[in-house]
């Protein structure tokens, strides 16, 4: 066994920070109903508002635009779930004569993308757009899918396996001229690169706390002052009857914790973590022939790097480092367990056989560059003995 561990798999999820920890540990003695109006209520109340200001602080929004939902996943099912709703009659039927068009990327999480399927089934057009091979959506293609008739259009801030990050901005820009609603899940741009909603203009925003070193089963949805939402639960009239049950408060204030930390840490995030990056890509371009780096080469995640080994095999890759104390994915967490090529890699024209060759090494803080180097040192000859064996098989 191995003594060392590295882990490099941020975009999964991030180790809980020891400043978060120690923070909910102490909360968790806070036993009130934040809905209570006494004492012990008020005392839980304040410190699920404390929370709310800091994730506020973070994506630039008022507190009163903050939900807390259950994760990424509820916050953009939310923000379907409400579209279900305006585009269908008392019935629940969809209205073919109002909006009922959706647009959305071939590049979502699978929440998003499956959000999305499932609209179709009940009858809303649903536009997965292309994108290039560096993983940016197509504007033309989006362009001309803009029409009166689109409802919402969802895209992702940065993508979770190959780090691609879009300009918001302008299709929030074109959305926004073309009547639409605006939705953007940052879930993996949140405390990695500035996200501030006003600049970018969106309606909706998602993010998760697990993803910037925060608890797992906790995230926020922001919505802009005079965009729909309705609830996905219901029940009492917690969140301004925009989000139903009993406070999950430790979560929160574990959020709002690892909110305040990611802002304070956010102008040294790109050069630290981008550094870290940019040694091991560097190191690897000289020291693994033949490999392709899939993403933006400039529009990308500071902590992101997805890489095809032509010849190696992706889980056989995975379980050799994993071994060795190394930690990585061959896609996303979500998309694991499955034989199925990564959707990501295919949209970007990666070809099957070469996406069951690739990895996804994500960075974050706690990494350090000896541990670069070890990884550094250990990767090639694992990529050299598995492209070697493949040869043997493939002449056999
Ligand atoms: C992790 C992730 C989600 C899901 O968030 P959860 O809090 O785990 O539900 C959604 N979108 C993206 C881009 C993610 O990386």
């Amino acid at each position: 066994m191995s003594k060392r561990r590295i882990y490099l798999d941020y975009n999964a999820t991030t180790p809980l920070r020891k400043e978060v920890k120690a923070a909910m540990i102490e909360d968790l003695e806070v036993f009130g109903n934040a809905s209570s109006m006494h004492a012990d209520g008020r005392e839980a109340r304040g410190r699920v508002e404390t929370a709310r200001r800091a994730v506020g602080a973070l994506l630039g929004a008022p507190p009163s635009g903050i939900v807390f939902t259950s994760g990424g996943s509820e916050s953009n099912n939310t923000v379907f779930q409400t579209m279900r709703r305006l585009g269908a009659g008392s019935d629940g039927r969809v209205l073919p004569q109002g909006r009922t068009g959706i647009i959305t990327t071939a590049i979502e999480h699978p929440c998003v993308l499956n959000s999305a399927a499932y609209l179709k089934t009940l009858g809303y057009k649903v536009h997965f757009l292309p994108v290039d091979e560096e993983g940016k959506i197509r504007m033309d293609v989006f362009k001309a899918a803009l029409s009166e008739k689109i409802l919402l259009v969802s895209v992702m801030m940065a993508n979770n396996e190959i780090g691609t990050i879009q300009d918001i901005a302008e299709i929030a820009r074109l959305t926004k001229a073309a009547g639409a609603w605006m939705h953007s899940d940052a879930v993996q741009a949140v405390g990695k690169i500035p996200v501030d909603v006003e600049a970018l203009g969106v309606d909706y925003l998602t993010m998760s706390a697990h993803k910037i070193y925060g608890p797992k089963g906790i995230g926020a949805l922001y919505i802009r002052k005079g965009a729909p939402l309705f609830p996905l639960i219901n029940g009492g009239h917690q969140e301004d009857g925009l989000r139903a049950g009993t406070y999950n408060n430790t979560g929160i204030l574990g959020l709002g914790k690892a909110a305040e930390l990611a802002l304070e840490d956010l102008p040294r995030y790109g050069s630290e973590i981008g550094a870290l990056r940019k040694k091991f890509r560097e190191g690897l371009l000289a020291r693994v022939p033949h490999i392709k780096i899939n993403g933006h080469h400039e529009d990308v995640l500071p902590n992101t790097l997805n890489v095809s080994f032509p010849g190696a095999e992706g889980e056989a890759m995975l379980l050799s480092l994993d071994l060795a104390g190394i930690e990585v994915s061959t896609g996303s967490a979500c998309a694991s367990g499955s034989l199925d090529p990564s959707h990501v890699l295919m949209a970007i024209g990666v070809w099957p056989e070469l996406a069951h060759g690739s990895i996804r090494f994500s960075f974050g803080w706690g990494i350090s560059e000896e541990d670069i180097d070890y990884v550094l040192e250990t990767l090639p000859p694992i990529v050299a003995r598995l492209r070697a064996m493949s040869t043997v098989q493939s002449h056999a």
